[in-house]
């Protein structure tokens, strides 16, 4: 099974899926965790110019092409290999996340990032997208109070842009209402958590 996780910044991605695969892997499925933009290294090294706070001439399709090329390079390396091995994976983002950023935040239209996304990802999309669904103003307060994160390019935008991010979102929840669920992401982790458990196991049991 192939499971993604989306949602904006500060919406806890990365302490659910930690939770979600132990869980899964407690329950003696082998899973694999990843990331994009990354996952590996050609697709790490994309993320660094991406994110890179330095590189703030670059053109949104630039941008939304890297992306693309990034989830390519991690499709056929990690994710593909995995799913055949049957394993489950669990990702940090996927398409969702350049149809939110990129298609409408960034205006470049959610059609033509399909397109491109189309091309690199071919016929393979998730069983199962959770949308990890936090206001904005929760979201970035969240951010600002933890130390680890490294700061990136999309940190300068303004918080205009992470709600049009959210409002992509909701469209792409009601465009694909069977392949996306939402979750509120402003409850507690462990809330969090429980809800989120309840839609994987529902999802694919038996
Ligand atoms: O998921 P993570 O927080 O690691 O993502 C890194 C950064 O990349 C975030 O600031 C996110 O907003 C940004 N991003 C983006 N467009 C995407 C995917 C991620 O702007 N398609
Ligand atoms: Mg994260």
């Amino acid at each position: 099974v192939f499971i993604t996780i989306e949602g904006g910044e500060g919406a806890g991605k990365t302490t659910l899926i930690e939770q979600l695969a132990h869980t899964m892997l407690q329950r003696g499925k082998e899973v694999v965790i990843t990331r994009e933009p990354g996952g590996i290294p050609i697709a790490e090294q994309i993320r660094t110019v991406i994110l890179d706070r330095n590189n703030t001439a670059m053109d949104a399709r630039t941008e939304a092409l890297l992306y693309a090329a990034s989830r390519r390079q991690h499709l056929v390396e990690k994710v593909l290999p995995a799913l055949e091995a049957g394993k489950a994976v669990i990702c940090d983002r996927f398409v969702d996340s350049s149809l939110a950023y990129q298609g409408y935040a960034r205006g470049l239209g959610m059609d033509e990032v399909w397109d491109i996304n189309r091309f690199a990802i071919q016929e393979l999309m998730p069983q199962l997208t959770v949308f990890m669904d936090i206001s904005p103003e929760a979201g970035l307060a969240r951010i600002a109070q933890s130390a680890e994160r490294e700061v990136n390019r999309l940190d300068l935008e303004k918080q205009s842009f992470h709600e049009r991010v959210r409002e992509g979102y909701l469209q792409l929840l009601r465009k694909y209402p069977e392949r996306i669920v939402r979750v509120n992401a402003e409850q507690s982790r462990e809330a969090v958590f429980i809800d989120v458990l309840d839609v994987v196991d529902r999802r694919f049991e038996g």
